[in-house]
């Protein structure tokens, strides 16, 4: 009774001098099961009831920093065995100090865990779709759209900026490099420029996006920008290694760019000569066949420069694989597994200097 009158009058003495600044317009944070108040972190789930299909269960964690500032959410997984960004998550998530962070991040490093778990790469098993390809998600949906709808909801609306986080599928033999997705609008483009750089991955994938096509915004980071977000995308990893030095590059990346937002303080190495390269060109498989890569992830090469070859299932060499442009190697196949249709390179054209200014692509 004592300690409940001293409360009353406590607030009483402290709620009517209260400068309006000081009032907080979110104390807590909360996603899915998780709620983090200021100051704190919070593990919880995105929790996908059964509906046409299973259920599933998508892990989160906020760190809800002791001041108030920006918003930013970070998912990966969408591609269940592109293990290198998802542990880099996992590492950010203990890396964050929310007594010290000035905003909120959301980190949800496994968004296809049926992926995953059963070892499938570029779709959810349970319904074959690809997770990256499905926003904004439908509740009637099978588990692929169920689940990103509850991401829609809860993680990109929540969120000023949005980052999508990949890490080189199992069959992709990867240079690490970033995204800059531009939208004509400057605003938005500039912000994610100044991510790309901030982030310091020093090859840059330039790419333009019409929001008016529904193709451009049916992927999460196309998805964010039509809702007036900012994103940003890297990708570092290759073929289901789990490397210090690239699960580094994603994690530092995370700090370098929280640091640029001004959320956290840590020494930034901006990338100062990026490498910015444009459309790219992928040669596809035609069949089955076991292939062999004869040039390694980065290399610089020429139109019709070999690549790799292909034999059939006894050994005899049925092909050459060519460069479809001149360009640099953004990824070969890792694996000598073909069926048809499977990427077998993506050469991406380099840009001499500064790339060319947004051009609206045709639909
Ligand atoms: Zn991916």
């Amino acid at each position: 009774m004592r300690a409940l009158l001293a409360s009353l009058l406590a607030l009483a003495a402290v709620s009517p001098v209260l400068p309006a600044q000081a009032v907080d317009s979110l104390p807590a944070l909360t996603v899915g099961s998780a709620t983090a108040h200021r100051g704190e972190r919070a593990y919880g789930a995105l929790v996908i009831p059964a509906g046409v299909d299973s259920g599933t269960s998508i892990q989160v964690a906020v760190i809800h920093g002791a001041a108030p500032g920006p918003i930013v959410a970070f998912v990966s997984g969408a591609h269940g065995t592109e293990y290198t960004s998802i542990v880099a998550m996992t590492r950010l998530i203990e890396r964050l100090n929310p007594a010290q962070l000035r905003g909120s991040v959301i980190i949800v490093p496994l968004l296809n865990v049926a992926s995953f778990e059963q070892m499938v790469p570029h779709v959810n098993p349970v319904d074959r779709k690809g997770m990256n390809t499905q926003y904004p998600g439908d509740v009637t949906g099978t588990q692929t759209a169920r689940v990103l709808a509850s991401v829609a909801q809860h993680v990109v609306r929540m969120a000023d900026v949005v980052v999508d986080m990949h890490g080189g599928d199992l069959d992709e033999d990867l240079r690490p490099y970033s995204y800059w997705f531009r939208t004509g609008v400057d605003s938005q483009d500039s912000a994610s420029r100044k991510l790309a750089l901030a982030f310091g991955l020093d090859m840059i994938i330039v790419r333009d996006l019409d929001l008016t096509n529904p193709a451009s915004t049916r992927s999460l980071s196309g998805y964010a920008l039509s809702l007036g977000k900012i994103t940003f995308v890297a990708e570092a990893g290759h073929s289901g290694l789990v490397t210090a030095e690239e699960t580094a590059m994603l994690v530092e990346g995370s700090a370098n760019l929280l640091s640029s937002l001004k959320m956290m303080t840590h020494p930034m190495k901006p990338v100062v000569h990026p490498l910015w390269v444009g459309p790219d060109e992928r040669v596809r498989a035609e069949g089955g066949g076991m292939f062999f890569a004869t040039v390694k992830r980065g290399a610089s090469i020429t139109k019709g420069a070999r690549v790799g070859f292909i034999t059939d299932y006894v050994g005899r060499r049925t092909g050459d694989v060519v460069a479809p442009q001149d360009g640099v190697v953004s990824f070969i196949r890792g694996v000598p597994s073909l069926s048809k249709g499977a990427t077998i390179v993506t050469v991406t054209k380099r840009y001499e200097g500064a790339p060319p200014a947004y051009a609206k692509p045709k639909p």
